[in-house]
């Protein structure tokens, strides 16, 4: 059945043989799985062989939109690059803001998928429904925010949006990641290596055509009821006066602000890289596409205006760091999307180089010279540029500190910080243990948007150092965000399934009940288990590292708290057993049968 919100046409690159091929959109999906991350997903399912190399040709980057982008539902311009990460080996959604889905859309498509491996530097160029591959030789070695320069001068189109990664991409650094039009990045999980793998540097997109919306003027009064109603609300004003730098301050005073390398919750200086620090130095905010939120923030840095950190490089790359200089951080923000790294896996595997600097375990001499003690913000920016070139001790760098912990034999009960590969961000598990449940149980390693429990427990109600109500929370969580981020509607709205049903049927042009979202986002969350456990993932790699459950926070209100190991497995059980899984984490048959999974 043809759905509203959906133009039914993909463009599939394959750069080993320079073909491109316009396929109709796999229609039998869309109910079933809508757009997103959920189509992404059960595109890459069906089409990547299990343990394809990450990084070889057989592996695919699968841009998806949803079917609210392009349209003007508010904070609805994200879109997701799907494939299987790098740095995890898991499977990989990784969301930009910008204007880019949308134009995705405006050309004609609903997805683009791009497969092999070109024998030079490419990039493609889509206009209008024509989609041709370009050489990119002359843009090799070059910083992101150049490449998307030279590509619109040499198109003539100032209003081309373009992606692109940097040297680290280039170079197969294993968390580098796409930046869009300077300001928006896709971070975790190193899309951009899959990217650079390929010799892909860049996708530079515009067009002229519009969304499909099934039912138009419904759709504009329940867009324009749900603005007033439900976005631009008392409770969400937070995103548009403050946006997420808001949250250092909250996380500091409850005591799970990461600081020196997971030691502390609280930082001595966060009053020195909180919101009103960026509000100092703001110069404008921005938006993403049609979105009245307009939470990014753009702030003047020694005579520059640059993009302002977010919450997660605040945290990681200024307390976790030692680090209270905030415009040294807007400019390590600055250096990461250019060079095309994750900030947050940067950033931490530099506190680790810290940690082992003060520890007397790693020597000057051994990393190019640089003096490396916590807080010396010259040491992050020359560090963030080695691991981003890819040179110098950033070669070891550049396998984060997973990679840094097995290179010098470290034992990892003591330093890991990562689930499934991915290191931990912003908020300490030791105080918010809904967070170390959602850490443990998302797909794409520690992460912190698959289920942000953080905001029900150390930031809510609910007690923070319990599991008690924490498995049936994260639970929900994780299917609510498999569905937003199939329509894809941004984080920063805090939409229920009635909101979302409410703004899907007159796109679709039929009746979209609330249960039926629920239950698509369960599908989608145990598709992306079943990606998982068929790569070799299960209970084992479900661990919060061994550090959390044994050594306590250092002073403020978390002073020696830890993670209780024994109420951590028996919730993660409780959990599986709410999924439908067995103990290992492997959904049941009945499961599978309920969700329509089992063919
Ligand atoms: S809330 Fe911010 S990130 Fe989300 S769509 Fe709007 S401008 Fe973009």
């Amino acid at each position: 059945m043809k759905l509203g919100g959906y133009l039914g046409k993909v463009a599939r690159v394959d750069l080993s043989t320079n073909k491109v091929k316009i396929e109709d959109l796999r229609w039998e999906w869309v109910p079933s799985y809508i757009g997103g991350k959920g189509l992404g997903f059960k595109y890459l399912y069906e089409e990547l062989s299990p343990n394809v190399d990450p990084l070889s040709p057989a592996n695919k980057l699968i841009f998806m939109t949803g079917p609210l982008t392009g349209t003007t539902a508010p904070a609805a311009a994200k879109y997701v690059v799907v494939t299987k990460s790098p740095y995890t080996g898991t499977i990989l959604d990784s969301y930009f803001g910008g204007f880019f889905g949308a134009k995705l859309k405006f050309t004609g498509f609903d997805a683009l998928i791009v497969e092999g491996k070109a024998k030079k530097p490419v990039y493609l160029f889509i206009i209008d429904g024509k989609v041709e591959v370009k050489d990119a030789s002359h843009l090799r070695g070059k910083g992101a925010y150049d490449t998307i320069d030279i590509i619109k001068k040499d198109e003539g189109d100032a209003n081309l949006s373009v992606l692109a990664i940097g040297p680290a991409g280039e170079r197969l650094v294993k968390f580098a990641s796409i930046n869009v039009d300077v300001i928006w990045n896709a971070g975790r999980g190193g899309s951009g290596a899959v990217l650079g793998s390929k010799n892909l540097k860049a996708v530079a997109i515009n067009g002229h055509g519009s969304a499909p919306i099934a039912s138009k003027d419904e759709f504009v009064k329940v867009a324009k009821e749900l603005t007033e109603k439900s976005v631009l609300t008392e409770a969400n004003m937070w995103a548009k006066t403050d946006g997420t730098p808001i949250i250092v301050d909250m996380s500091n005073n409850v005591g799970i602000l990461l600081t020196r390398y997971y030691k502390s919750g609280i930082f001595e200086e966060a009053d020195k890289i909180n919101t009103d620090i960026v509000k100092a130095h703001l110069v404008e905010v921005r938006a993403c596409y049609a979105c009245p939120l307009a939470c990014k923030r753009l702030v003047k840095v020694k005579n520059r205006v640059i993009k302002a950190p977010e919450y997660e490089t605040l945290a990681t790359a200024g307390s976790n760091c030692g680090i209270g200089d905030f415009e040294a951080i807007a400019e390590f923000n600055y250096m990461c999307g250019d060079l095309g790294i994750d900030t947050i896996s940067t950033a931490n595997t530099i506190a680790l180089v810290m940690e082992l600097y003060e520890e007397g375990l790693l020597k000057k001499d051994q990393i190019d010279g640089i003096e490396a003690n916590f807080g010396n913000a010259e040491a992050l920016l020359r560090l963030a540029e080695k691991i981003g070139l890819n040179e110098g001790f950033g070669k070891i760098l550049s396998g984060g500190t997973r990679g840094l912990i097995e290179t010098l034999g470290l034992n990892p009960e003591k330093y890991a910080v990562d689930v499934k590969g991915l290191e931990v961000p912003g908020y300490d598990p030791r105080g918010t243990w809904g967070m170390a449940l959602a850490y443990s149980t998302a797909d794409r390693g520690a992460c912190h948007l698959r289920a942000w429990a953080v905001s029900q427990d150390a930031f809510g109600k609910m007690e923070p150092k319990t599991f008690v109500g924490k498995p049936a929370l994260v639970k929900n969580l994780e299917d609510l965000n498999s569905v937003k981020w199939s329509l894809i509607i941004c984080d920063f709205w805090l939409i229920n399934y009635e909101g979302m049903a409410k703004l899907l049927s007159p796109v679709w042009g039929v009746t979209v009940r609330p249960e039926e979202l629920n239950l698509i986002g369960e599908r989608i969350w145990n598709l992306g288990r079943l990606f998982n456990i068929r790569e070799g993932f299960s209970r084992k790699n479900d661990k919060l590292p061994p550090k959390f459950f044994k050594q306590p926070l250092v002073g403020g209100p978390t002073n020696g708290v830890k993670v209780s190991e024994e109420h951590f497995e028996k919730a993660l059980t409780e959990y599986y057993s709410i999924r439908g899984w067995n103990e290992m984490g492997i959904p049941k048959k009945e499961t599978l049968k309920r969700l329509s999974l089992t063919d």
